[in-house]
């Protein structure tokens, strides 16, 4: 049998999840998302973008108001309310200061035990080449979690009334092809496939399959090889950093 994924820890009450763009959550890691709201867990979703540059035909101006639109639906459908937005350019996303001190002031605002984000690694499992996009808000979560702790990195945040942070416990890496942990998906699997569904106009452009199809498909099947090392299980796994 193959080393299975430990449980995800669930002493907490706050979560944050940064991502670059629209749907990465949803092709992520929604079912664990709904199963944390249905335990009366608060969990707000920051992007970086407003994935104004993911699809070919609309122009970016016409993009960023529908896919925000879809975005707080997706997140509706698994109990979260709270969704903010960087601005950070679709496509574009710069690792830097500038983005590690937008991510730190929204983890002092937020106060998390838990940071979520998706895999900041190069590839997707050594098969796939990662986003520049990913790369740069998955590096930049992982840093501004320990950013938002510290009064004299970034001093600027403190006069705008943002006091450190120092309560983040976790960052869970979603996506990520050497994942530790996992949260069981059964509960949240359906409310998930709504969720991505959500993303209406980016997967009907995506995809000439039924989008539901679509959906259901690709996230069960994910959350069944999970299983295989999470006791059987359909799971969302994670890779956990503690701090
Ligand atoms: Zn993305």
């Amino acid at each position: 049998m193959t080393e299975q994924l430990k449980p995800m820890p669930e002493d907490w009450r706050r979560a944050l999840a940064v991502v670059a763009h629209p749907d990465d959550l949803e092709y992520g890691c929604a079912a664990a998302v709904a199963g944390w709201t249905d335990g009366g867990r608060d969990i707000t979703y920051l992007l970086a973008t407003r994935g104004e540059a993911g699809i070919d035909t609309l122009e970016p101006e016409e993009c960023a108001p529908l896919r925000e639109r879809e975005q707080r639906a997706s997140a509706a459908a698994v109990g979260v309310s709270r969704v903010e937005f960087l601005d950070h350019r679709d496509g574009v996303i710069e690792y830097g200061v500038p983005l590690r001190r937008d991510i730190a002031a929204a983890i002092r605002r937020h106060r998390p035990e838990l940071v979520i984000t998706l895999n900041h690694r190069d590839t997707w499992g050594s098969v796939a080449w990662n986003t520049p996009d990913h790369r740069a808000v998955g590096r930049a979560t992982l840093d501004a979690a320990a950013d938002a702790g510290n009064r004299w990195i970034f001093p600027e945040l403190t006069e705008e009334g943002l006091e450190p942070w120092d309560g983040v416990r976790w960052v869970a890496v979603a996506g990520s092809s050497t994942p530790t942990h996992a949260v069981d998906a059964t509960a949240g699997l359906e409310r998930s496939v709504q969720s991505l569904l959500a993303h209406r106009t980016y997967i009907e452009v995506l995809t000439d399959e039924d989008p539901e199809t679509y959906c259901r498909t690709f996230l069960t099947a994910n959350a069944e090889v999970a299983a295989e090392r999470f006791g059987g299980r359909p799971a969302i796994p994670f890779e956990l950093f503690g701090r």
